[in-house]
């Protein structure tokens, strides 16, 4: 069966293809660069990396594009409290974010798009709908009028037409002719960091940028936008209307949500102070490929509950995948070939695609897979896998590894300091004199693990950084 993805827009699974060639074009909402992220956005993050590596293995090429917003309000005000220039502020975050993304092997989309870079593309299009009457202005502020867009509601499903326009509601300090509306355009309030530009001084609002670097990169239609469930309203939904005012065409044709990772039945936020970071979770000892699995695990439409039992069940399933693999490259099989065995493998390869293809069920894909090596394990042990059994096998874990990308061990060389690599060489020695052999191979091992590398000379230990 095909690819196939629920539609948020259409509340349907529906078959995936791009539009136009075999590219597809898609857009995905970055993150607001205020602080590091916590692993509950790297839920999604982790989503949209698997999303990414599925459609290229389902044959695909991709024009992927990920805004960073780099201006907002809660930026603004850290980076005023630590008397930092919003672009030295939102540079250290940034930077934090990439790295915690490289740790957690999630490809870089093709196009990284700070918001601060297209102030003018912004200004051109909040002048267009000022243009086609989509705008009002307020206290030097600009509003998107939601009435002028009939069909505001469509992705969340909302009926709006019981909604009381024109009550002034004044909400976040703004002026406003209907709770609804929106800003495109802040003007600024005493202190705050601002552009000067035909729309007067400001800054714009958090959905413009998103609709403008899509459709400047992407055209005025993409395959696929996706974010987590708390971007369809009013975020999605606000972009759609600023968009499709623009260029009067549907603004995405899929649109693809990630379900919250919680805590305790509460989602993981920021503001309900219950989260941890990538950091956090990495200073307690976990592997980054760990949080990665554990991410992954659960198909992106379910509610995935944090526990630190679920990581260290993680660890458990990484380990026995590359036990796995590890037995494929350095057991001594028969000679020969079980065509039983082969056509098992096959099996397992089509039902992990079949999984995926399945609007990304991991949960199916994994079944699938660790049904396979629990009997091929089975078939090692009794001497039925034979030595030409080997190169499928190999070939189904690379394909599952395409996608998940766990089985290569992160060696932690950024992680151990110099400063504790001297004092476990130092503990080594001491251990080599008191003819605790076995303690001075286990640090050698655990140095190795970190990426360092032990030589032993006669003027002492030297050691290097792989
Ligand atoms: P932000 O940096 O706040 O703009 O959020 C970045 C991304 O993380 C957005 O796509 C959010 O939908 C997503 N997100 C925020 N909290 C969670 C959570 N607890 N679980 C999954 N995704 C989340
Ligand atoms: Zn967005």
């Amino acid at each position: 069966m095909a690819l196939r993805f629920y539609n948020t827009l259409s509340q349907q699974v529906e078959e995936f293809s791009p539009a136009h060639d075999n590219t597809v074009r898609m857009y995905t909402c970055g993150p607001t660069v205020y602080d590091f992220a916590h692993i509950g956005n790297f839920r999604t993050f982790t989503f949209v990396d698997l999303l990414r590596r599925w459609l290229r293995a389902s044959g695909f090429e991709l024009n992927h594009v990920m805004n960073i917003t780099d201006v907002d309000d809660k930026i603004i005000r850290n980076a005023a409290a630590q008397h930092k220039s919003l672009e030295e502020y939102t540079a250290i975050y940034t930077k934090a974010f990439l790295e915690d993304c490289g740790k957690l092997r999630l490809e870089p989309p093709e196009r990284l798009t700070p918001a601060t870079q297209h102030i003018e593309d912004m200004v051109l299009a909040i002048e267009r709908l000022n243009t086609s009457q989509h705008t009002y202005t307020s206290d030097g502020s600009i509003y998107f009028r939601i009435a002028s867009f009939p069909e505001y509601g469509k992705l969340s499903h909302t009926d709006f037409s019981g909604h009381i326009a024109g009550a002034r509601v004044d909400v976040d300090n703004y002026e406003k002719a209907d709770a609804r509306d929106f800003a495109l355009w802040k003007a600024p309030k005493e202190g705050e960091r601002f552009w000067k530009t035909r729309l007067g001084p400001g800054r714009p609002g958090w959905h413009i940028e998103c609709s403008v670097m899509a459709i400047k990169y992407l055209g005025e239609t993409l395959d696929l936008h996706a974010g987590g469930v708390d971007l369809i309203f009013p975020h999605h939904e606000n972009e759609i209307a600023q968009s499709e005012s623009l260029t009067r065409q549907p603004f995405a044709r899929f649109w693809l949500h990630a379900e919250f990772l919680m805590v305790e039945g509460q989602k993981m936020s920021k503001s309900l102070g219950n989260y941890y970071t990538l950091r956090d979770v990495l200073d307690r000892g976990y592997k980054p490929e760990a949080v990665r699995y554990l991410l992954a695990s659960v198909p992106y439409r379910k509610p995935l509950n944090f526990t630190f039992d679920g990581l260290k069940s993680a660890e458990i399933a990484i380990e026995r995948l590359r036990n796995f693999k590890r037995r494929l490259e350095t057991d001594q099989f028969i000679a020969g070939c079980n065509e039983k065995l082969t056509f098992r493998t096959a099996q397992a390869s089509k039902a992990f695609i079949e999984g995926m293809n399945d609007d990304l069920n991991t949960a199916e894909a994994l079944g699938a897979l660790f049904e396979y090596v629990r009997e091929t394990n089975s078939a090692m042990d009794s001497g039925e896998f034979r030595a030409d059994n080997v190169r499928t096998a190999a070939d189904l874990l690379t394909q599952f590894d395409q996608v998940f990308a766990i089985l290569e061990p992160t060696t932690a060389t950024s992680h151990i300091l110099d400063s504790e690599v001297e004092s476990l060489i130092a503990e080594r020695v001491a251990a080599k004199r008191g003819k605790n052999f076995s303690r001075a191979d286990q640090i050698r091992e655990q140095l190795l693990a970190d990426g360092i590398i032990l030589e032993d000379t006669k003027s002492g230990t030297r050691w290097k950084r792989k």
